[in-house]
């Protein structure tokens, strides 16, 4: 056993190889020393591993070997843990895959706001400061008709800040058909207590009525809130006051109106197939006196809370302590200016924008996507299938009962079983990718791959299987 150890190179003599030189020059140092000390232990980990008797049987990896070892450890240490993967489950707002995906459209600004200085709060024209949100408000008010805007980390937040400000710390009314829950623990109730004011619930579960809200209105009473139940549907025998109605009995006793839209969209979504819902402009159209809504899901855009409405509440929103706490960042701004600013032209805005451009593939698209990938494919190694009745969906807590139909890829590794390949795929160092498995089919959805990725996938695909 003495003699196998001292055969294993020290690390002194590692340090000095030309290779590790060259690594030292491009990667940290520590970095470096950190994964020699690592090879070595290791080796010596597996020689104490060994039953005495069989010690013989043993030899001491060469130099080169433990250097091409080390040069890979590193390699994978220097590489970022927060990284691109490819969405190829048919999810187009997966929350845990980011959301959103920008637009192309905003890279250039952004590169210029994140690498230089901006006017982020300088007036040009006059010398003066100014407010980092002043750069949205033109923008928005064209897209929305509201009056003013302001825009915060994201919807969470924005409902938070919108009830701590104008429900002042009084009761907020909200159907018991509404009392939401979103991922990540974002619980309606518990947002309403963070905000300092008091939940009221009315009605039941399924049916709300207006002489529900109606009848628990009192001096006490500061917000009346409608949430939009982004993420279920309640069917069957069910009641729910229409947003005029809320609007209309909100102004009777003069309390403020709110309305958490929670998606937030721009644009009709029903000639891609999706069942109506009111735009944010038909929204604020309504008479709402505030309006929120998430700036990744359906907008499209980075994550941020847009908070619309009447000028004299957005102005006391600004005031509030909690905006600098909450606030937005130059990078976020410039994304979401951007993006906005695509919207301008309805048509560029669903081909520019991923979101929307996932959501209105038609059956067409998305055949010739599947015939393009499918021919990359090694057919030695996978029986390849279309499937032209596969259903994709929208995800992040939006549209909850529609489901777009897709095509997708159905692969069956001829060598491996498809819970192995899923797993080679979504763990290689490459880039993950991450897919569905149904029995013994490996689900590859093309609402959700961008064309640009087909040949990394090939090769991935190809390379496990
Ligand atoms: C998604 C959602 C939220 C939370 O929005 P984030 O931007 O994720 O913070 C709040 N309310 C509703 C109704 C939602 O759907």
């Amino acid at each position: 056993m003495k003699k196998l150890l001292s055969q294993i190179p020290s690390i002194n003599s590692i340090l000095l190889r030309t290779e590790i030189q060259e690594l030292m020059s491009k990667y940290p140092e520590a970095t470096v020393k950190k994964n020699i000390k690592q090879e070595v232990d290791r080796i010596k980990e597996n020689i104490f591993q060994i039953p005495i008797n069989e010690l013989n049987t043993f030899t001491v990896p060469k130099i080169e070997d433990m250097i091409k070892n080390i040069e890979e450890r590193v390699l994978l240490d220097s590489k970022c843990s927060l990284k691109k993967v490819i969405n190829a489950t048919g999810t187009i707002l997966h929350t845990n895959l980011g959301r959103s995906i920008l637009s192309e459209k905003v890279k250039d600004n952004l590169f210029d706001v994140g690498f230089n200085y901006s006017n982020l709060e300088f007036n040009v024209n006059d010398k003066n400061r100014g407010s980092r949100y002043s750069h949205l408000i033109k923008i928005i008010k064209e897209l929305t008709d509201a009056e003013d805007a302001i825009v915060v980390n994201n919807n969470a937040a924005a409902v938070m800040l919108t009830l701590n400000t104008l429900a002042n710390a009084k009761d907020v009314i909200v159907s018991r058909g509404e009392l939401v829950e979103i991922g990540g623990s974002f619980r309606i109730p518990e947002i309403i207590k963070l905000s300092g004011c008091n939940l009221k619930e009315v009605g039941t579960t399924n049916k709300t009525h207006y002489e529900d809200y109606e009848n628990e209105i009192n001096e006490e009473t500061g917000v009346m809130l409608k949430v939009h139940t982004s993420n279920y549907k309640i069917i069957g025998f069910t009641k729910s006051i229409e947003n005029k109605e809320l609007v209309e009995l909100s102004r009777k006793n003069e309390i403020i109106s709110i309305i958490d839209l929670g998606s937030g969209q721009l644009v009709d979504l029903r000639k891609y197939g999706l069942p109506y819902e009111p735009t944010v402009r038909e929204i604020v159209k309504t008479g709402f006196d505030v309006v929120t809504f998430s700036g990744d899901k359906l907008l499209g855009g980075p994550q941020a809370g847009i908070i619309l409405g009447k000028k004299e509440y957005i102005e006391k929103i600004k005031k509030n302590q909690l905006t600098r706490v909450l606030r937005i960042d130059k990078l976020t701004l410039s994304a979401l200016e951007s993006t906005l600013k695509i919207y301008l032209d309805e048509e560029k805005a669903i081909k520019e924008i991923p979101t929307l451009r996932m959501i209105s593939y038609n059956k067409r698209e998305l055949m010739d996507k599947a015939f393009l990938l499918s021919e990359k494919i090694d057919k030695s190694k996978y029986n390849i299938y279309i499937n032209d009745k596969d259903v994709a969906e929208i995800g992040g807590g939006s549209y909850p009962e529609a489901c777009l139909n897709s095509v997708s890829i159905n692969l069956i590794p001829l060598n491996k079983s498809s819970i192995e390949i899923e797993k080679k795929l979504r763990k290689n160092n490459i880039i993950p990718i991450i897919t569905r498995i149904k029995g013994d089919k490996l689900i590859l959805d093309m609402r959700t791959i961008d064309e640009k990725d087909f040949d990394i996938i090939k090769d991935v695909i190809n390379l496990f299987g």
